[in-house]
Order: structure tokens, then C-alpha cells, then sequence
């Protein structure tokens, strides 16, 4: 699945901690367009790296639901339990040229750490340079300095890893790998070029470039789209029970996702039904590269 050839190729990544809501499907269908426009795939992962949290019945309730929408997905899904062995030999990799480092620090340990902006607490590199270490969770050696990207939505990012979180976890204590090296290891097995997805993961892309780089896979070009807030200002989000989207009503959650992005489909195209609408949607779109700031 590598891409040698660097064809545009996307992807949609959800954790099967419960159904599509409307604020992941403002993000699944501007990943599903920027692909389609630009000729390339999009492909499907599914994130249950997590196992405690996902279930297979979540998942398979996303697929109906995406199928419902008319957002097909090429090839394969790739399902992150079925890959441990690759996230084990990427980890042990870093490990092996000394990127990565074995870590026994309890949450009590750093309790009294200030906490990062995504809630972790900022780990002050308390087992970083030490040889007798009996491994609990393993980090990666974060260099000092800024991280800088330019997202194709939210312009310029920069953002001091080492400062905010410092070396942070790639494998868990609890026996998983994290999320920060899974998305790594399978962007690159599965040759994304082009990763669109919610805004809520931007603080997370400096760590999964820096992921990236100590792997020496390709860091893939990135698209924030904005999140969807409920009535009350939350997050559109599983923890806060947003609705799952019904697929009888495909047409008008695509139609109002269309309308969050800035492109409010006519009335006669929402009426012609999911696939008109759709067609109309991808004649439309301005590809996300074509805007990325310089
Ligand atoms: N699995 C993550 C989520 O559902 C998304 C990961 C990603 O798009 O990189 O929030």
C-alpha cells in the first residue's frame, strides 16, 4: 500500500468508541471530497488501537452509516488491532538508534507537572537519560524547538512539543500502543499523502510529524476543518452524547454538513437526492491544496 508515486491519497480514521455524529461527518466528508476532487483514494482506518474503548459493533455502525451517506472508501479497511507487530517493530526501532526511551514514572510521579493544553501532563524527562530503568510506558526523545507546519485552513502552526508536553508516550503502560505512533505507522503503510480531519487534532500533528521524522516516513500535507458545537458550545462529540447520524436521513445530514463547509447545496440538488448531491459537491469544492497558505 506504500506510494512510491505520491498519488494524492486520503483518509478517514475513526475510533470505534460509538456511531458517526454530525461533527465527524463535517470531517469524513471534507476528507471524502478533497480526495475525489483531486483523483486520488480515501482510504478507511479503523483507530481501535484503544481496545478497552472500541467495539467491533461501533465500528461496523460506522461503515453502515458511511455506505448510507455514499462516502465509500477504496481498498481495504485497515483495522489498528490487527497491526501491533508493526507499531512493536517501528517502537523498537526507535528504541534500537536511541529516539525512543523506556519510562517507569506512575501519573503519581508527575502529578504535580503542569498540565499540557490537550490535558496531559508535561513530562519533565525524569527517565530520559537513565540506564536502570524498568519500562513501563516508552517516549519518544522530543528535540527542543518549535514545530512548524503550514495547514491548508488554519494557515501557520507552530507549536514547542518539547515545551508543552515534552517526550511524550508512545507506547502505554497499560500495554497499547498510542495513538500518536499508530497514526504514524499506518499514514505511511497506507500512503496517505493529504490527512483532513477536525480541528480538535491539530495540537496533536507537531507530535505526529516529529513521529514522523524519527521513523523517516513522509509527513503528509494536513487540513483542520472546524468543529461542530452543540447548542449549549460543546464539542459535537461522543462524551457529550451527540446524536448518531440516522441513515435514513443521509440526504439532509449531507446537506447540512455540505452547509457547514461553506457550501450550501441548492434545494432542487438536495431534492434530486445523496448521489446528485454529492456530484454537485465535488463539482464545487476548491480543492484543499489549491487554498493551502503560503
Ligand atoms: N481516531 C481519531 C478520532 O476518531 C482520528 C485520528 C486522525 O484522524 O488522525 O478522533
Amino acid at each position: 500500500m506504500l506510494n512510491d508515486g505520491r498519488r494524492y491519497v486520503g483518509r478517514f480514521a475513526p475510533s470505534p468508541t460509538g456511531p458517526l455524529h454530525r461533527g465527524s461527518l463535517v470531517a469524513a466528508l471534507a476528507s471524502w471530497l478533497d480526495a475525489r476532487v483531486a483523483g486520488g483514494l480515501w482510504r478507511l482506518r479503523i483507530e481501535d488501537v484503544d481496545e478497552p474503548r472500541c467495539s467491533v459493533a461501533a465500528a461496523d455502525e460506522i461503515m453502515r452509516q458511511l455506505d448510507a451517506l455514499g462516502l465509500h472508501w477504496d481498498g481495504e479497511v485497515l483495522w489498528q488491532s490487527r497491526r501491533t507487530a508493526h507499531y512493536r517493530a517501528a517502537l523498537d526501532m526507535l528504541v534500537a538508534n536511541g529516539q525512543a526511551y523506556g519510562c517507569e514514572c506512575t501519573r503519581r510521579d508527575l502529578a504535580a507537572q503542569p498540565l499540557a493544553l490537550d490535558g496531559t501532563r508535561r513530562y519533565p524527562g525524569r527517565c530520559r537519560d537513565r540506564r536502570d530503568v524498568t519500562a513501563r510506558a516508552w517516549r519518544l526523545r522530543v528535540p527542543p524547538g518549535e514545530v512548524a507546519f503550514d495547514d491548508a485552513l488554519c494557515g501557520r502552526v507552530v507549536i514547542d512539543v518539547s515545551a508543552d508536553v515534552g517526550d511524550f508516550v508512545l507506547w502505554r503502560a497499560d500495554g497499547y500502543c498510542a495513538y500518536q505512533l499508530a497514526v504514524v505507522v499506518d499514514d505511511a503503510a497506507q500512503g496517505v499523502t493529504d490527512i483532513v480531519r477536525g480541528a480538535d487534532l491539530l495540537g496533536s500533528t507537531p507530535r505526529q510529524m516529529l513521529v514522523a521524522r524519527a521513523l523517516g516516513v513522509p509527513v503528509p500535507r494536513h487540513a483542520h476543518v472546524p468543529l461542530v458545537f452543540d447548542a449549549h458550545g460543546e464539542k459535537l462529540s461522543k462524551q457529550t452524547l451527540a446524536p448518531a447520524l440516522d441513515p435514513a436521513a443521509a440526504v439532509a445530514d449531507l446537506a447540512q454538513a455540505l452547509a457547514f463547509l461553506q457550501l450550501a447545496p441548492p434545494a432542487d440538488v438536495v431534492a434530486a437526492g445523496r448521489d446528485a448531491l454529492l456530484g454537485w459537491a465535488c463539482a464545487n469544492w476548491t480543492p484543499l491544496p489549491a487554498i493551502r497558505p503560503q
